[in-house]
């Protein structure tokens, strides 16, 4: 759907970004009448409209899905709930922002400029992956191979297996460390000969008997048709390739928040996450501006953290719009 309203409109709340804390967030301000506009993104290869979810298989940890629900089918039904109240919304990116004077102005990769008094940044973050055409086939096709231990290990095919982790991070650690809950064995491949991780996390897998650490290697193949089977091991000192069987694979080397549309107006962290102003607000450095989602939080990253945070960021700016008279 493309942006209809005559381009001097000014919108009360324009929301960027359409995974659960963008819906969300959807939901309770359009409930509370303030007409939201949502921008949820343009289908790509590494993005889709509904965010990370859409890249998932089953979700079993969202509370009220006892049976779980396919990650597609619940950003289908988050949706669809948010235009049930009279959420608008256009199918492209927020490609540039001017957030310098009020009514801010946005622009979509299409050219669209929107004026809005208030804006939730709900972009979320992309999980970063080694960019291996294995790994990204099996990725999109429920191949055991995942970015998200948390939200995939606990599926029955990874039961008594031997899986590995690549990382050497925290994440990596926390991954490694809760699929030893599960797996026969957890290979740990990191690219250097020590882990960036602090000290207690990585002590967790050193001192595991579930968990053996591959030192110096990375992953340059994954192996398997339908499901992996395997993955090639590269030396990063000698290039000596070898062979590792495993029966999942789970990716752990960081994400990446979206945040390059703001062009550098709103304050992040050193890691690129926005800035909330007050922990348990959704307040950027910008008046009027606030966040919601995986933008802002490089630590919990779940959908239901993610959709409380959106719920917030609406009351957050109804009740700003409310103390400027707008609404
Ligand atoms: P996202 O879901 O990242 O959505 C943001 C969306 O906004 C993007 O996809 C895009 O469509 C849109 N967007 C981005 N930039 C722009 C722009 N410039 N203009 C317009 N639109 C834009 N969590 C769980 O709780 N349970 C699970 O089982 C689970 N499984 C997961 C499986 C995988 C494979 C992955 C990668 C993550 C999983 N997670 C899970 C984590 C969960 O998906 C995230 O925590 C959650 O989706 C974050 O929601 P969000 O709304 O902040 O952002
Ligand atoms: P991170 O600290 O950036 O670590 C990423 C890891 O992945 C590093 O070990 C890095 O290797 C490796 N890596 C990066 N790119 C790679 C590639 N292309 N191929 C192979 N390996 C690659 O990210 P993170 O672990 O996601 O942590 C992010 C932040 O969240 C950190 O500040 C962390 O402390 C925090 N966090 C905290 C907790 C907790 O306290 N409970 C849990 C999770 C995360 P090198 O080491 O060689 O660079």
């Amino acid at each position: 759907m493309g942006h209809d309203a005559a381009a001097s409109d000014v919108e009360k709340l324009v929301i960027i970004g359409s995974g659960p804390a963008g819906w969300t967030c959807a939901i309770y301000a359009a409930r509370a009448n303030l007409k939201p506009l949502v921008y949820e993104g343009m289908p790509s290869q590494q993005l889709l409209p509904g965010g990370q979810l859409m890249f998932t298989t089953e979700v079993e940890n969202y509370p009220g899905f006892p049976h779980g629900i396919q990650g597609p089918e619940m950003m289908a039904k988050f949706r669809e709930q948010a235009e049930r109240f009279g959420t608008r919304i256009v199918t492209d990116d927020i490609v540039e922002v001017d957030l310098s004077k009020r009514p801010f102005t946005l622009k979509s990769s299409e050219g669209v400029v929107i004026k809005a008094q208030a804006v939730v940044l709900a972009t979320g973050a992309k999980a970063n992956w080694l960019n291996l055409p294995n790994e990204q086939r099996l990725a999109q096709n429920g191949g055991g191979v995942s970015a998200c231990a948390v939200c995939d290990g606990a599926l029955p095919v990874f039961r008594d297996q031997h899986l590995a982790v690549v990382g050497g991070g925290d994440t990596a650690m926390e991954e490694a460390s809760y699929l030893t809950k599960f797996a026969s064995m957890v290979h740990v491949i990191h690219r250097r000969g020590e882990f960036r991780a602090s000290k207690a996390m990585a002590t967790r897998i050193l001192e595991s008997p579930r968990a053996k650490v591959h030192w110096w290697s990375a992953v340059v193949d994954v192996i398997g048709k339908d499901f992996i089977e395997a993955i090639v091991l590269e030396d990063t000192r000698d290039k000596k390739r070898t062979t590792l069987p495993v029966k999942g694979l789970f990716v752990a080397i960081g994400h990446t928040p979206l945040t390059g549309f703001l062009g550098g107006q709103i304050e992040t962290d050193d890691k690129g996450y926005v800035k909330v102003q007050d922990p348990w607000r959704t307040t950027t450095n910008v008046e009027g501006v606030f966040v919601a989602g995986d933008v802002a939080d490089s630590t919990y990253r779940q959908a239901v953290t993610a959709a409380g945070m959106g719920c917030k960021a609406a009351l957050d700016a109804e009740r700003w719009l409310a103390s400027k008279g707008i609404h």
